[in-house]
């Protein structure tokens, strides 16, 4: 497998410890860094390119990417979106397997217009309509395990059959047109919780058949984060390898984890690299 990690660093108390924290999986040989701003590069990293801003009008209204340069996180947003694209792009011309992207301001609260909760572009949106545009790729999947309802996701993608989102969050169970909510309660543990994705997920995967599958992966609802439902560490951990089996089954392992919510610092650094390590094993 060659895994791509896609990654910027400017503020903030989570990341801080990054990329160094990827010591023994950045010597890898089949790891390949992509890497805005980082000074100590490794000599084996590439540059992220930006997209243009153009892109985003396809997926946000003017009036909201305007909002959105006004924050003063304008760069840090178009960087953490054109992570998820060029990680999109790379996988499906098969320069490499699988990616992880770093963002600093994640996915899935930023709608066509309006955005929150520590996001501002729609990554796996705008790479989905990169792939159509560019390679006229078709089916999409995305599985959302944050601990928070993914309304900008939904929104985008409410009238597009061609995606299948599968979000576990807060609210209750629905579904229509492919996009499905399951209810994931507090105070879950993490069989049950892998038991309901492997019930609610794979069967919808393998039936759907996505060409790629994103994960907007958040670990903000393990214990002791601000959207804690009872989850372990490890549970993370024990879904990234299920996540890529399927992946590995039913498209190619064609599979991108963008990384959405979770702020502890200790976090990151214990979950971050071992995730990685999943994508990156034989
Ligand atoms: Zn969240
Ligand atoms: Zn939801």
């Amino acid at each position: 497998m060659k895994t791509g990690i896609f990654f910027h660093y400017q503020k903030g108390e989570r990341l801080r410890d990054f990329p160094e924290a990827l010591k023994g999986i950045l010597e890898k040989e089949n790891v390949f860094l992509y890497d805005a701003f980082y000074p100590l590069k490794p000599p084996s990293s590439f540059d992220l390119d930006p997209i243009s801003p153009e892109i985003l009008y396809q997926i946000h209204s003017p009036e909201m990417v305007e909002q959105v340069r006004r924050t003063g996180n304008f760069e840090g947003a178009l960087l953490s979106a054109a992570g998820t694209v060029r990680a999109a792009e790379k996988t499906w011309e098969g320069e490499m397997d699988n990616a992880f992207v770093f963002t600093g301001y994640g996915d899935h609260h930023a709608g066509s217009d309006f955005f929150g909760g520590g996001c501002y572009f729609n990554g796996a949106a705008i790479a989905i309509h990169a792939l159509r545009k560019k390679f006229g790729a078709k089916r999409f999947a995305i599985v959302d395990t944050d601990a928070h309802h993914g309304d900008g996701t939904w929104e985008i993608l409410r009238e597009d059959p061609d995606v299948l989102y599968v979000c576990f969050c807060e609210n209750p169970n629905r579904e229509e047109n492919n996009k499905v909510d399951i209810h994931v309660p507090f105070g879950i543990t993490d069989e049950i919780y892998l038991e309901m994705v492997r019930d609610a997920l794979f069967a919808r995967l393998k039936a759907f058949q996505p060409e790629v599958l994103f994960w907007n992966w958040g670990y903000d609802g393990t214990k002791g984060e601000y959207g804690d439902i009872g989850l372990t560490a490890d549970f993370h951990v024990l879904l990234a390898k299920e996540l890529r089996g399927v992946a590995d089954e039913i498209c190619r392992g064609r599979f991108i984890i963008v990384l959405c919510g979770g702020s502890r610092r200790d976090l990151a650094c214990y979950l971050i690299p071992r995730v990685i390590a999943v994508l990156a094993e034989k």
